[in-house]
C-alpha cells in the first residue's frame, strides 16, 4: 500500500572514502561522562551509573552555517564524539560491543541551556532543551576500516579562535565499549543508531556570528557558525 503522503526522507550523513550515505536512525546521548564536566554542572561525578537521553533524528545537522534557534538565551554548545552503529541487539558485552561500530565523527550536543534548566527544576523532560530543530550538528563518519577505533586522543573546541573545551577520550568516565553495552541493556539498539559520546567541561553559550571549531584525534574536525 502507498502512504498517503511522501514520508520525510531518512536523515543521513555522508561517508568518508565513499559515495554512499550513513542512514541514521536514532540519537542517544550520554550525559555527564566527562568527571569536570558533571562538576561544572552541580553533580558528583562519582555517585551516578551513566545516563542517557534522546535527540529525533530529524534534529541532524550537516552543513556549516547553523542558524540560532527561537526561545532561547542560552544556546551552549557540547562538543562531543559520535559513534555510529552498524549493527545492535540488546545486553551485548563490553567485550563484543566495538563490533557494532561503522565509525565514529565529530558532532555538538546543542542545547537551549535555559529551556533545559527550566526542565530539570520541574522535572520535566528535557525534549525542548535538547531535541529542537538542528540541534544535532554532525561531521561526516569515518570508517573503521580507515580509523580504527578511537578511545584516546585529544577533543576540544575552539569558539572564534580560543580555547573553550578540551580533554582526552580516555576521560570517559564510561567508554565507548561500556556504553554501547549498558545502553543495550535498555533498549535494542538498530543499524544506523548514533550515540553522541558526552562532552567534557567547559560548556557555554554561542552567539549568532560566532565560529565553533572542533577537534577529535583521528576522527577530524566540525567548524559551525551561529547565523
Ligand atoms: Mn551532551
Amino acid at each position: 500500500m502507498a502512504f498517503v503522503f511522501d514520508p520525510i526522507p531518512t536523515p543521513s550523513l555522508p561517508v568518508v572514502g565513499t559515495d554512499k550515505k550513513f542512514p541514521v536512525n536514532r540519537i542517544f546521548c550520554v550525559g555527564r561522562n566527562y568527571a569536570e564536566h558533571a562538576r561544572e554542572m552541580g553533580h558528583d561525578p562519582n555517585k551516578e551509573p551513566p545516563f542517557f537521553f534522546m535527540k529525533s533524528a530529524d534534529t541532524l545537522f550537516h552543513g556549516h552555517q547553523l542558524p540560532y534557534p527561537d526561545k532561547t538565551k542560552d544556546f551552549h554548545f557540547e562538543m562531543e564524539l559520535v559513534v555510529a552503529l552498524k549493527s545492535g541487539g540488546v545486553n551485548i558485552a563490553p567485550e563484543t560491543a566495538l563490533s557494532h561500530v561503522f565509525g565514529y565523527a565529530v558532532g555538538l550536543d546543542m542545547t537551549r541551556r535555559d529551556l533545559q534548566a527550566e526542565q530539570k527544576k520541574l522535572g520535566r523532560p528535557w525534549e525542548v532543551g535538547k531535541s529542537f530543530e538542528k540541534s544535532a550538528p554532525c561531521g561526516p563518519i569515518h570508517p573503521v576500516e580507515k580509523v580504527g577505533h578511537v578511545s584516546t586522543g585529544a577533543i576540544w573546541l575552539d569558539v572564534d579562535g580560543q580555547r573553550k573545551q578540551t580533554a582526552d577520550l580516555k576521560d570517559m568516565i564510561w567508554d565507548i565499549p561500556n556504553q554501547i553495552a549498558f545502553l543495550s541493556g535498555l533498549f535494542e539498539l538498530k543499524p544506523g543508531d548514533l550515540i553522541y559520546s558526552g562532552t567534557p567541561a567547559g560548556v557555554g553559550a554561542v552567539q549568532k556570528g560566532q565560529r565553533m571549531h572542533g577537534h577529535v584525534d583521528g576522527v577530524g574536525e566540525i567548524d559551525i557558525t551561529v547565523v
